[in-house]
This record gives C-alpha cells, sequence and structure tokens, in this order.
C-alpha cells in the first residue's frame, strides 16, 4: 500500500501480458504521446491485456498501477517504460480502464486475479517514471523444454495403459490363493505410475505457469489427489521396501546371513528398494507397449525417459568404465594418484641463511 497520494492507495505492477509472460521483453500495451503532452495508454489486442495482477475495484481503496507499455513518440517506439496509471478508486474502475475477474485458484487464498486492458486512456506527462531515453533490456533465450515434458507424459500415458491392461488381466486370471503375486503385480504398477507422475506431472504443471493454479485445469487437485493415491493402500516407497528383498536373490543370501535388518541393509538395500522395484514396472511397460502396437517413436520416447530417470544405474551397468575417476574414490585410486606424480629429487646443499653468532 503506498501513500504517496493524498489518500493511501494500493499498488499494483502491471507487467505480463495474456500472449506474452516470460518474453515480457516483447509486450504490445503502448503510451503514445499525443500533441498535448499527455500519453495515450492502449491495450491493442486481446494478447495485451495485463495478466494476473488484481486490479478489482473492491475494500473501498484506491487502486493505482505501475504499468510497463511501449512508449511510441512520432510513430517510433522508444522502448518499454514504467507509467504510474489510476485503476480504481475502490468502487469502481477508472474510465477507460477494464478488469476481467479470473477463476479461484486451487488452495489459495483469493487476491481478485484480473485481465486488464486500457482503452485509450489518457494519462499526463508526469505519469512517466525515468527518462524518456531507451533503456537497454535482455529477451531471454528460447529453450524448448516444455515440449519434451508434454510428450514425455503422452509417451507415459499409452505404455502405462498398455501395462494396466496387460497386468490386469493377469490378476484377474491369478487364483485368489497365490496371493503374493497379486500383490507384487500391484505394486509394481503403483510405483512404476507414481513415479512416472512425481518426475514429469509436476514439470508439466509448472510448465503452464500461471495456468497451473486455475482450478479449471486441475493441476493442484490432480497433485493431491495423487499424493493420496501414493500413500493410500500402501504407501509405495514401503510397498518398495518389502517387494524388492524378496525379488533380489542378493538380499535372500543377505537375509540368510542375518543382514537382511540393521544398518548395513539400511545402508547399501533400502535406497535401492523403490528404484528397484520401478525399473521392474519400467521394463514391464516396454514389453506391454511393444506388445499391444503402442508406435515405437512413442515406445522409444518412453525407453529414454526410463533411462534418463536412472541413468547413474543404467551408465554402471552398460559396461563403461567407472565414471567416478577421482583420486579419493579408493585407497587404491589414491596410491595409483600419488605414484603417477612426477617425481624430483636432488642433492643439493643450497644454505640461504647466514650464520649469525647470537648475541646476549
Ligand atoms: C500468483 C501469481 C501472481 C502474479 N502477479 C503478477 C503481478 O502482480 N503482475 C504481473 O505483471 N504479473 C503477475 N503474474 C504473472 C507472472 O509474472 C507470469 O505468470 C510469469 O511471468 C509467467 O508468464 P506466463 O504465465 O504467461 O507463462 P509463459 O511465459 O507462457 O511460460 C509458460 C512456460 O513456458 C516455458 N518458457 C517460457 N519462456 C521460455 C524460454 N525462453 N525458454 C524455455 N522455456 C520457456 C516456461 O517453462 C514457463 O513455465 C503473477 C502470476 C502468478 C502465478
Amino acid at each position: 500500500m503506498i501513500g504517496a497520494t493524498s489518500t493511501p492507495a494500493w499498488a499494483q505492477f502491471l507487467l505480463t501480458e495474456v500472449a506474452h509472460g516470460l518474453d515480457a521483453f516483447n509486450l504490445e500495451t503502448t503510451a503514445t504521446v499525443k500533441d498535448d503532452g499527455n500519453f495515450d495508454l492502449h491495450t491493442p489486442n486481446p494478447g495485451a491485456a495485463k495478466y494476473m495482477p488484481p486490479t478489482l475495484p473492491f475494500g473501498g481503496v484506491p487502486r493505482v498501477g505501475v504499468v510497463m507499455a511501449r512508449l511510441v513518440v512520432n510513430g517510433v517506439d522508444k522502448g518499454i517504460r514504467p507509467f504510474v496509471v489510476a485503476l480504481n478508486d475502490g468502487k469502481e474502475m477508472c474510465k477507460g480502464v477494464t478488469a476481467r475477474e479470473l477463476p479461484s485458484k486451487s488452495g489459495c487464498r483469493a487476491v481478485g486475479h484480473a485481465i486488464t486492458s486500457f482503452d485509450h486512456v489518457a494519462i499526463p506527462p508526469s505519469a512517466l517514471l525515468g527518462k524518456w531515453t531507451r533503456t537497454q533490456l535482455r529477451g531471454i533465450s528460447t529453450l524448448g523444454p516444455s515440449g519434451g515434458f508434454i510428450l514425455h507424459s503422452l509417451a507415459q500415458g499409452f505404455v502405462l495403459e498398455a501395462l494396466y491392461r496387460r497386468t490386469a488381466a493377469w490378476v484377474s486370471a491369478t487364483p485368489v490363493e497365490n496371493v503374493n503375486f497379486r500383490n507384487a503385480i500391484c505394486a509394481i504398477v503403483k510405483a512404476t505410475m507414481i513415479g512416472h507422475w512425481r518426475r514429469t506431472g509436476v514439470n508439466v504443471a509448472d510448465r503452464c505457469s500461471a495456468q497451473e493454479i486455475f482450478d479449471y485445469n486441475q493441476f493442484m487437485h490432480v497433485e493431491s489427489e495423487l499424493r493420496g493415491v501414493a500413500i493410500a493402500e500402501g504407501d509405495v516407497l514401503v510397498l518398495g521396501l518389502r517387494l524388492a528383498p524378496e525379488l533380489s536373490l542378493a538380499a535372500i543370501l543377505a537375509a540368510v546371513r542375518g543382514e537382511y535388518r540393521g544398518a548395513r541393509a539400511n545402508e547399501l538395500l533400502l535406497p535401492r528398494c523403490l528404484p528397484f522395484v520401478e525399473a521392474i514396472g519400467h521394463r514391464m511397460e516396454f514389453e506391454a507397449a511393444t506388445n499391444a502396437g503402442v508406435s515405437a517413436p512413442l515406445v522409444c520416447l518412453y525407453e529414454l525417459g526410463a533411462v534418463g530417470a536412472g541413468l547413474a544405474a543404467y551408465v554402471e551397468a552398460s559396461g563403461v568404465e567407472k565414471y567416478a575417476v577421482g583420486a579419493i574414490v579408493s585407497q587404491e585410486a589414491w596410491d595409483a594418484f600419488v605414484g603417477s606424480l612426477d617425481v624430483y629429487r636432488g642433492s643439493s646443499s643450497y644454505a640461504p641463511f647466514v650464520d649469525i653468532k647470537a648475541r646476549l
């Protein structure tokens, strides 16, 4: 809230536009210098409307905004500048300023986010903060990670459906007495499904940026739903802790030697249980998708994602030489490192210090 005006007012910052979020460098709102010295603040198209800042006329306290717009002088674009603009008087919008209330956000307190546009609003010369001279703005480079996450989640959807069909058939064809097999299949499917969501779902939601938080896109609902699913009827981590040792021969041998529980098992075995179960699920998914005729590029993309999720293990198992070559990884490595250093020896009797008799 600011008190620079005669009455206190809420201040908003209007930068983002509907069609220009992180690339604000390309925003389109214009502030054109008119013959009388005023500026004409205008939203030239719906994509140039300001997106998100709460500009609604509620609470009885006026709102002003620092609006980022292109300064246009004699038809020349002089770059993006900030302008102080009255938005509403606390009860109704100012003339020429339109605010459209955005729908509710999931799980957050309502602050009245809006889409705001300006229809040739006249603002005085003093509204411009700073100088007329051009400032240097830097755009952001364009990467393409968003499409990658979406394609990976699409591929996961296809292979998960194939896995689900295959395993549902297995489970229903398995006699109830064979409960261990049923439990194992269910644990693998669940751990694999939740693992995909944890790695991909959150990223897909994040890539939707502000759209992530609105109820109608259901990201937050899916998030809380799947958090519940991950815990209900057996938390995936604990399912993995139980299943992996049962499946792993090394662990069975360790169990025979009495090392199934204890500090050593905690250190070596437990952290690997869930990734181990998920890796089995990845393989099952790959086979189910291939057998079900899921298109080859999707299966290939899925495979790349699965390998990427456990890259260190795949690299270790691929037979390449040890990828950690640091001298401190073992005593042998250290000894070899010291032994490899150039050695300098000699027989010099160089003595830089003059022999000074001590005086008492
Ligand atoms: C709670 C909330 C309050 C806000 N309040 C204000 C406010 O007061 N004033 C205001 O002006 N704005 C406000 N905003 C808007 C906010 O600044 C924008 O949401 C943000 O800049 C991102 O813009 P966008 O949502 O249009 O996403 P986009 O720019 O469309 O980005 C979508 C996704 O695309 C990806 N992406 C975009 N560009 C690149 C690139 N160059 N390289 C790689 N990937 C890219 C990113 O992963 C990004 O997550 C608010 C937003 C929220 C959620």
